[in-house]
């Protein structure tokens, strides 16, 4: 038997959220957790969201968590700028994510970074060409979400890291990922879980992002049979340490409330 863990990072979409909405047995699982002291952080690719929109959508649907448990992918690229000392950048991204990045000088005009997110009817061919011609003189280039497809309403769609690798093969300029499974968003939340690896878990639906993130960032995995699971079955070189279909089946990987301290 391994030793009980102490903390877990929780995918959001798929998992916390289906289609958008709170899942009820969701956040009965994460609300139980949290009685038991287990340290908990949410993270998730998604561009469109800050982490207090994420984190307002959740406790509407019944979760007890606070803002500072939320590491939405904007949250981290704007954490991200600020560790490098990023002056100015253009920030392809719509919805309340570019709420997270407050306090940078946004500009389209000679920016230091180009930060490809969740631009949608942004993605224009002027926006891109512009965009191009700035990686052409020396702009750096970053991808929020490294993922190609995204399969959240059934039909596959054009994710962030689609339009990133265009740029960068056209422009020759290499993008620096921060999303899952790249390593950067995983060790921006294990420091603020000060907890030894081998005490944390990663749950997720997706073998490509959650499961093969958390071995990159050498902790363990669940993959829980939701969300996209099904669409992306885990290849043989991809198995995640547990599996379960649903999420409260993780629950004896904890331990139970402590009757004294
Ligand atoms: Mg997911």
């Amino acid at each position: 038997m391994p030793p009980p863990f102490l903390g877990a990072i929780l995918d959001l979409d798929g998992l916390l959220e289906s289609h958008g909405q709170p899942v009820p047995e969701a956040a009965e699982a994460f609300n139980e957790l949290s009685r038991r002291g287990v340290i908990l952080r949410i993270l998730s690719n998604g561009a469109l969201r800050s982490r207090r929109s994420a984190a307002q959508a959740l406790r509407q649907g019944g979760f007890h968590l606070l803002d500072e448990q939320l590491y939405t992918i904007s949250y981290i690229t704007a954490a991200y700028l600020r560790e490098v000392g990023a002056r100015s950048a253009w920030v392809m991204t719509g919805g309340a994510g570019l709420d997270d990045f407050t306090g940078f000088r946004l500009t389209q005009d000679d920016p230091e970074y180009i930060v490809v997110g969740e631009y949608r009817q942004g993605f224009t061919f002027a926006n891109l060409n512009h965009a191009l011609r700035l990686l052409k003189r020396g702009a750096k280039l970053v991808g929020m979400d490294p993922e190609l497809l995204d399969y959240t309403f059934g039909e596959p769609e054009l994710n962030p890291g689609a339009w990133t690798v265009m740029l960068e093969r056209a422009s020759g300029v290499p993008a620096v990922y921060l999303g899952k499974p790249a390593p950067y968003c995983f060790e921006l939340t294990l420091r603020s879980m000060s907890l030894r690896r081998s005490r944390v878990v990663m749950i997720g639906d997706q073998p490509g992002t959650d499961i093969l993130g958390a071995k990159n960032a050498a902790i363990a995995s669940i993959l829980i049979r939701t969300g996209e699971y099904h669409l992306k079955p885990p290849p043989a070189d991809l198995q995640p340490d547990y599996t379960f279909d649903r999420l409260p089946e993780i629950l004896p990987l904890f331990a139970p409330a402590h009757s004294s301290m």
